[in-house]
């Protein structure tokens, strides 16, 4: 590729991710937009904590409660570097919205179309992005839902009552038309309420890769490290990192030699680890 390797985005977040609180979820990912939240006041249980409630599809969905925990699975990581980094969604206080460190990020797997040394590229880039970010990142399984643009946020038959995890998938541009061109990965969470409505953090993200630029780079000499650079930017974007013009920084949109985390995205990531856990 003469000069440039596949470039790679957020998932089409530019448009939306300025509107200062989010309650809207990054993206496409919403089930339409009929998004909304309230807190309710009317029965017994919500006089003692209130809940929230989300419209999704015009039907009000209760935000579901976080799992009982115990403090944070892995300790956080201190701010060490500084360099430009950025947020997807930050609080209207200017804080980073992150997901909620005191639990798990859970990931779930489609294998279909994986090339040769995707599972080994995966494993790779997620411990990059856990060790950067102290976020504790887990595989859960895998699963044949489709990398679909509009990836319902909760998914009752498919993973139970909670928030979706994190949808890992391989693609083409044919399937998932935002890998056209020279992209070779798209990667977004949503901003969702806390279940008392206080409070925001990311939940049901979705990183997919196409499968044939990342395994044509496995495949080339001194490929691999690009192929994990793509896929740590893209779960940075997850993560909540946004682009930077730095691009001395893994998270500038065009891939370049840089093929590790740099300063700025190190900072980034090590304060999106950081954010408050929902009580
Ligand atoms: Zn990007």
């Amino acid at each position: 590729m003469p000069g440039r390797a596949p470039g790679h985005v957020a998932t089409a977040a530019a448009p939306r991710r300025r509107r200062g609180l989010v309650l809207v979820p990054l993206l496409l990912l919403a089930v339409g937009a009929g998004w909304a939240v309230h807190v309710s006041d009317g029965d017994l249980a919500s006089l003692v904590r209130p809940r929230a409630y989300v419209e999704i599809d015009g039907e009000a969905v209760a935000v579901p409660l976080p799992e009982p925990a115990q403090g944070r699975p892995l300790p956080a990581v201190p701010v060490t570097t500084s360099g430009s980094h950025a947020f997807l969604h930050t609080a209207p206080d200017g804080a980073p919205v992150g997901y909620d460190p005191c639990r798990p990020v859970r990931l779930v797997l489609r294998p279909d179309g994986m090339p040769e040394g995707g599972q080994a590229l995966l494993d790779e880039a997620v411990a990059q992005v856990q060790a950067a970010s102290g976020l504790a990142l887990v595989a859960v399984g895998t699963t044949d839902e489709p990398p679909l643009l509009e990836r319902p946020l909760i998914q009752p038959e498919r993973y139970g009552e909670g928030w979706a995890p994190v949808l890992v998938a391989w693609s083409d541009e044919a399937t998932v038309p935002e890998l056209e061109g020279q992209v070779a990965g798209v990667g977004g969470s949503a901003a969702v309420p806390g279940a008392d409505g206080a409070g925001t953090w990311l939940a049901a993200g979705r990183l997919v890769l196409d499968a044939e630029d990342i395994g044509g780079l496995l495949e080339r000499e001194g490929g691999a490290a690009q192929a994990r650079a793509i896929v740590v930017h893209e779960l940075a974007h997850v993560l909540g990192l946004d682009h930077v013009d730095d691009a001395g920084e893994l998270m500038h949109p065009v891939t370049s030699s840089r093929t590790d985390l740099g300063p700025g995205d190190r900072q980034g990531l090590a304060l999106l680890g950081q954010v408050a856990c929902e009580s």
